[in-house]
């Protein structure tokens, strides 16, 4: 594709790369076929190849409108297309770069405004929101049948942190919702390490991985979440961790990025890289581990929602099912595996039509071979989820 980026576009330090992500897609349509929001609405601008135009456009100084931003709003940043494209074409990168010029130059109404503000000041902040929370579980007996399904309820774990001290260390990420709304995971990951003889680290006051504010493009916002990240994990790093490891799909594809995301920064740009390239997901370090093969699982039928954030973002197939079937649970072939559940951060909350019917679509196919459970490995589809399904939802690590 050829490409005339403006003055002031060559001027930003990703001008190069801007221009290598444009050029590098063909047009051949390939991924239109898996994107979720070209299969619901069925408009080209609504489709990753729709939505490299625009982009284009906004790079190029054409038209750039509320029509523009509505149709990138309207991405789940799934990387569906990143997955089915035969040319490699980094859309996820390209749309977060682009997102932030469209905000420049796109004012928001007022709804919108405050909408956002709410969202970037609560969700970050693992204290306010576990207030909040706390507060909808409370009043959660009066809110109507429907809505009650929507704000879970916490299982309160019997584990205890483990104290024991190996020689081999990991730091495992906290998230910033997971602690509220599934305070267990991080506890039976724990566990299971210990048993591996790993010491999992947990930072004290650990903020937000800064994703939500990265795909709402408050860029700002998720570079300070970025550069205190690295100022905490930093000394951990130099005293040998051999992982960093995360337990939200959606948390772990955001370290990963940190590399690219910080790329143009000379004091963060190096240690970000050194960063991303320890963060796995816990699948990828399990699956590494000689664990022993069992029948725990004792022939119970599993669907398992491989989420966006591993599958298409972290490229993570087969780790988990690799594992549940080796405890021995039979893994379930699901339709559309490759999917979302429309989930995605916010968007159930800022896209609430199309998000909607993408999780009745993905329920029918994870429900429809009548499984034991319903399994997945990040936070926000488990509680997604288990808002429509009427098989029990965990997270996959609950197995073990
Ligand atoms: S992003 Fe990839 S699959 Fe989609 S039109 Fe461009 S080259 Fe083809
Ligand atoms: S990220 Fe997902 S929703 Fe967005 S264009 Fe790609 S496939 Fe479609």
């Amino acid at each position: 594709m050829q490409t005339k980026l403006t003055p002031l576009i060559q001027k930003r330090p990703d001008s190069a790369e801007i221009e290598r992500i444009l050029r590098s897609c063909v047009h051949c349509g390939f991924c239109n076929a898996t994107c979720p929001t070209y299969n619901v609405l069925g408009d080209e601008l609504d489709g990753p190849r729709g939505r490299i135009y625009l982009l284009k456009q906004v790079f190029e100084g054409g038209d750039v409108s509320k029509a523009t931003q509505s149709h990138l709003d309207r991405c789940l940043t799934c990387r569906a297309c990143e997955t089915t494209c035969p040319s490699g074409v980094r859309y996820g990168r390209l749309l977060d770069i682009g997102r932030g010029e469209v905000e420049r130059q796109v004012p928001r109404s007022m709804r919108a405004k405050v909408v956002r503000f709410f969202v970037q000041r609560i969700l970050p902040y693992r204290w306010r929101f576990k207030v909040l929370f706390s507060l909808a579980q409370r009043l959660r007996f009066l809110a109507p049948r429907s809505l009650r399904k929507k704000i879970p309820e916490v299982s309160m774990p019997s584990y205890c942190w483990p104290t024991t001290k190996h020689k081999r260390q990991v730091l495992l990420l906290e998230g910033c919702v997971q602690p509220a709304l599934a305070p267990a995971i991080n506890l039976k990951v724990a566990t299971v390490l210990d048993k591996l003889a790993i010491t999992p680290l947990k930072i004290k006051n650990e903020g937000c991985c800064g994703a939500l504010s990265h795909h709402l493009a408050a860029h700002q916002q998720s570079t300070d979440f970025i550069k205190r990240n690295i100022d905490q994990w930093w000394p951990y790093v130099e005293a040998g961790i051999e992982a960093i490891v995360s337990t939200a799909s959606g948390c772990g594809v955001m370290v990963k990025d940190y590399g690219d995301i910080m790329q143009y920064d000379a004091v963060y740009a190096e240690k970000a890289r050194r960063i991303a390239t320890l963060t796995c997901d816990i699948s990828e370090l399990l699956l590494a581990e000689a664990i022993p093969v069992s029948n725990i699982g004792q022939g119970a039928s599993v669907a398992f929602h491989n989420p966006c954030t591993l599958q298409h973002g972290q490229k993570v197939v087969n780790a988990v099912e690799t594992i549940l079937q080796r405890q021995g649970y039979q893994l379930l072939e699901i339709d559309g595996a490759q999917d979302c559940c429309g989930s995605a951060g916010v968007y159930s909350f800022l896209q609430r039509a199309i998000s909607q019917r993408l999780l009745t679509e993905k329920i029918f196919f994870l429900e429809v071979m009548k499984p034991d459970m319903i399994v997945t490995a990040n936070v926000g589809c488990q509680t997604y989820l288990q808002s429509a399904s009427t098989v029990p939802v965990t997270h996959w690590i609950d197995l073990l």
